[in-house]
This record gives structure tokens, sequence and C-alpha cells, in this order.
């Protein structure tokens, strides 16, 4: 059973500002209303009866307020979008929000009573295998760690020892160094991939042979419990249940982690590798 979260919630939260398509509501502005539900952890702050524990909503009220006066943009989505991520960029007791911004006043030539956009967005929980075989195979894993570090929208929450494997796949080559970093992210999956063919493509990733040697791998293996297969992405990761060298690192730093289409912990997983398949890791 999945334990639902604590919520603080603000509802019409009124704000004058200056968001709209026509120039003319750039100029005089008119009242919004934000709406924010957010998912946070109260337990420790309510026992305690300790506000520094928790998410102070007067100080959320204050934020939204300056944030929508502060900016301009032409449409609601993008306020919304904007807000809610730098709301929980400011708040990192907030897991996930939900912001609706309301504008009543909105120029439309109709009897209305309001129209807004109403979006969720939160920080999602993903674990990216990392190997390298070439080089200082153990500086380009490290650099792997510290762009997403650099990285705002990234936080790295865990990372596996760096171990050591003989090539999977068939080509000879040199071993692998191989790891797991578990990161909360507020990239979109095809986001995240494209974030991450950005940082192996600094540190010169080339692509000449298929499973061939490479300065750096970086592979979305889980996403939250995201079941998602593309041309361009599959999640979780394809061929994860037959890599040691990707369940074994998983297992140190997730191992009650489950695979959402077999429905099985990462740890049973690696254990019944290790029952019946190749072994790559060496010891
Ligand atoms: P493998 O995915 O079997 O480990 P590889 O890592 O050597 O093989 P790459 O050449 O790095 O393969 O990637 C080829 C393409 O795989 C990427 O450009 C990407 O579009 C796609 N891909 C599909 N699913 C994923 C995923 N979960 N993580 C990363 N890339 C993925
Ligand atoms: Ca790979
Ligand atoms: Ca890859």
């Amino acid at each position: 059973m999945a334990i639902n979260m604590d919520e603080i919630i603000i509802e019409n939260l009124q704000v004058y500002a200056h968001h709209g398509v026509y120039p003319k509501e750039n100029e005089i502005g008119q009242n919004f209303y934000v709406s924010a539900r957010m998912e946070t952890d109260t337990r420790r702050a309510g026992v305690m009866d300790d506000l520094s524990l928790s998410t102070n909503y007067g100080d959320v009220c204050r934020f939204l307020h300056s944030f929508l006066r502060e900016h301009t943009y032409k449409l609601l989505e993008t306020v919304a979008e904007r807000a809610s991520e730098e709301l929980l960029l400011a708040f990192p007791n907030i897991r996930r929000v939900t912001l609706e911004v309301r504008k009543p006043e909105a120029p439309i030539p109709f009897p209305f009573q309001s129209v807004s956009v109403r979006i969720t967005r939160g920080w999602r929980r993903t674990y990216i295998a990392c190997g390298s075989n070439m080089g200082d195979r153990e500086n380009y894993l490290n650099t792997a760690v510290a762009c997403f570090k650099r990285d705002r929208k990234c936080k790295v929450v865990r990372v596996s020892d760096w171990m050591e494997s003989t090539a999977y796949g068939g080509v000879r080559q040199a071993d692998f160094l191989n790891g797991v970093i578990a990161l909360d992210t507020l990239y979109t999956p095809k986001e995240l991939l494209e974030k991450i063919h950005e940082i192996e493509k600094s540190q010169n990733r080339q692509r000449l042979v298929h499973w061939g040697p490479r300065t750096l791998d970086l592979d979305i293996l889980l996403y939250e419990d995201c079941v998602m297969d593309m041309e361009e992405l599959t999640i979780p990761h394809k061929d994860m249940r037959n890599r040691d060298f990707v369940l074994k690192p998983l297992s140190q730093i997730a191992p009650y982690e489950r695979h959402p289409v077999f429905g099985k912990s990462i740890l049973e997983l690696y254990e019944e590798l290790l029952q019946n398949g190749e072994e790559h890791i060496i010891e």
C-alpha cells in the first residue's frame, strides 16, 4: 500500500500582476488567484510543534506573490510552470506541488466565472547507471556525479561504489568501471535523456561500435514507477535484469526499490541473476 503524503494547502492567494497575451494586460494588470497544494512530510513538525521542521506557508505566500509580480509572462501555463519550478527549488521539503493560477478578469467577451491552468510538478526519483572503459575511468564516473550536482534540477541522493567488470555483449575490449547514481530530478524522462547525452558528449563519448569502448555511458534504469517504451527511450532499462554490473551497485543503494514491470525488488532480481546468469563483476 502506498502511504499518501501530507499536504499543505493555500487557496486563492490574490496577486495583482501583469501576465497576458494582450499589451493592455501587460500595461494595466489584473487580479490573479493562486492555489497551491504541496506534498510534504509534516509528521515531525506536527509531533514537535516546530515550524522550522515544516514549510512556512506564510513564506510560500510571500514567495508566490513576489514571483507573480516580478515576472510578466504571456501565458498562464508559463506562470504556473515557472512558479512551481522556483517553488520546488526554494522550499526543499516540498516533494510535489499542484499549482493553479486563475484569472477571473481575463479579457474574454462572454460571461464566465474564471479561467485557470493547473499543473502538478515535483521531484522524481531516478537511478542512472554509469560505465567507463577508456582513459581515467574513475575520473569519468566522478565527473558524471559532479555534472548532476552542478545542475539545479537534479539532487544527487546516493552514489554506489564503483565496481570493476568485464565487458558485456561480446565485443573484446578493456574492463569497465561501473556504478549507479540515485537522483531526484525535475526533468521529465525525455529531458533527462537529453541531459545524459549532453554529459556524455562533454566527456568526448563517441558511438563507433555498438556496445563498444566508451569514455562514459549513462543509462536511465528506473524513473519513479514509470513504464515507457519509445523508439529513443525505454524505461525501465530493457536489459537491466541480465546485468550484474547494474544490479549489484543498484542493490547497494536501493535494494527494496521495485521494478515496475517484473514486480520484484532489485535485491530479488540480483539474487535471481546470481543463481543463473553471467558474471561480469570482478571481485
Ligand atoms: P545499452 O542500452 O544496451 O546499455 P548502450 O548504452 O551501449 O546499450 P547507447 O549507444 O549508449 O547504447 O545508446 C543508444 C540509444 O539508446 C540512446 O541514444 C537512447 O536514445 C536509447 N535509450 C533507450 N532507452 C534508454 C535508457 N533507458 N537510458 C539511456 N538510453 C536509452
Ligand atoms: Ca549502457
Ligand atoms: Ca547508453
